[in-house]
């Protein structure tokens, strides 16, 4: 790229014509990640030249991890936090799976997982060559228990259960899951990539106090706040993290357990700022604000004549018609639709009443025509 001279042009970050995205949250009801909290957006920008996946170069964000991992391990119930920040909930459960993967005593290692587990184990599966096993959930779109206990076998390296489903805010009966998993010698992993900044609040057994779980993927850049990329693995033990390990001989520090190398200091530490903020109190309301959202849309819904599933998390699923869906995308909503079609919105902390009213407009101003 060529560069003015900064004392006369500004420097220009964006090619002719592409806007910046100050705005891009107005109509997004369809995305799992939201607004960065403020603090975590400066301290995601304080922190942008740094390197946790080199700890010995790096000792600060180095030492901001602990701290994040430390305060992870509070929420999801974890004596001894042991584990790191990943970009994401993929990752997080791709390593999950490969440290099933590792412990597994078997050459045919398969995952069972009910059907409304993340796409991201399908990865996860492709890369580690685990065969995985899809199981069907029950009527209210839960982990089925019976299919469950029906498909694992000897070879069975993890058993997944999901806290807070992507597609209808669901949580499978997590001690069941860690149950069944571990008649069978294998591990249980929860995935909590959405759910584990609500669910401290719910009455819901989903975290490591609750159940003797193995593994959980828990994501600060969705409901915590954080910027992306925050994601978050949390293991029982760290020898559970030794699995992952490599040695690194160019690098000042030993050995890393992390899928990346490189990884981004801006997640670390807006991940730390945005949970020292809010962790519990402004989560705590967030998880209100949202869950009354979510229920005063569901109610809004119900009133026009769609058919909506409870949503008991901060999420709507309805059976909204293919061409109202697109009508409304044409709208400029950012919605999306599950596997079987429904209309889906996720009330993240970006979503307010204001803006679900403005939807509930537009969808009556096309029911009109
Ligand atoms: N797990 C669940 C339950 C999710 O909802 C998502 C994404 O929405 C993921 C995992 C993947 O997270 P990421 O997109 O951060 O990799």
């Amino acid at each position: 790229m060529r560069r003015t001279n900064a004392s006369t042009k500004p420097l220009m970050i964006f090619p002719r014509g592409m806007q910046a995205e100050p705005q891009a949250f107005d109509r997004v009801l369809s995305s799992m990640c939201t607004e960065p909290h403020p603090v975590a957006r400066e301290a995601a920008e304080r922190f942008l030249a740094t390197n946790p996946g080199d700890p010995g170069t790096y000792p600060t964000i180095s030492a901001l991890e602990d701290d994040a991992i430390a305060i992870l391990g509070e929420i999801a119930g974890l004596e001894e936090p042991a584990g790191y920040l990943a970009s994401g909930g993929t990752e997080a459960n791709i390593q999950a799976m490969r440290i099933a993967r590792e412990r597994a005593d078997t050459d045919r290692p398969n995952v069972v997982m009910p059907e409304s587990g993340h796409f991201s184990f399908r990865k996860a599966a492709d890369l580690l060559e685990i065969e995985l096993r899809i199981v069907p959930t029950d009527e209210d779109h839960r982990a089925d228990l019976e299919a469950v206990r029906a498909c694992v076998d000897d070879d069975t390296a993890a058993v997944v259960g999901v806290a807070g489903t992507t597609e209808y805010g669901r949580v499978d009966p997590i001690p069941e899951l860690a149950e069944i998993a571990h008649e069978v010698g294998a591990t249980c992993h929860v995935d909590a990539a959405w759910g584990g900044f609500v669910l401290p609040f719910t009455d819901y057994e989903w975290n490591f106090a609750h159940a003797p779980i193995d593994t959980m993927a828990i994501d600060p850049h969705k409901m915590g706040q954080a910027a992306v990329p925050a994601g978050g693995l949390l293991v029982r033990s760290s020898d559970l993290l030794d699995e992952l390990a490599v040695d690194t001989p160019y690098l000042e520090s030993t050995s890393q357990a992390t899928l990346t190398g490189t990884r981004s200091g801006a997640g670390v530490a807006s991940a730390v700022a945005a949970m020292e903020e809010l962790w519990p109190g402004g989560y705590r309301t967030q998880y209100v604000r949202s869950q009354n959202n979510a229920e005063w849309l569901a109610d809004a819904l119900e009133k026009r004549g769609y058919e909506v599933v409870d949503p008991t998390l901060p999420l709507v699923a309805a059976d909204v018609p293919r061409s109202t869906f697109d009508a409304l995308r044409g709208r400029g909503w950012r919605i999306s639709r599950t596997a079987t079609g429904e209309l889906r919105v996720v009330c993240m902390p970006h979503v307010t009443r204001k803006m679900l009213a403005a939807f509930v407009a537009d969808l009556d101003r096309l029911e009109v025509r």
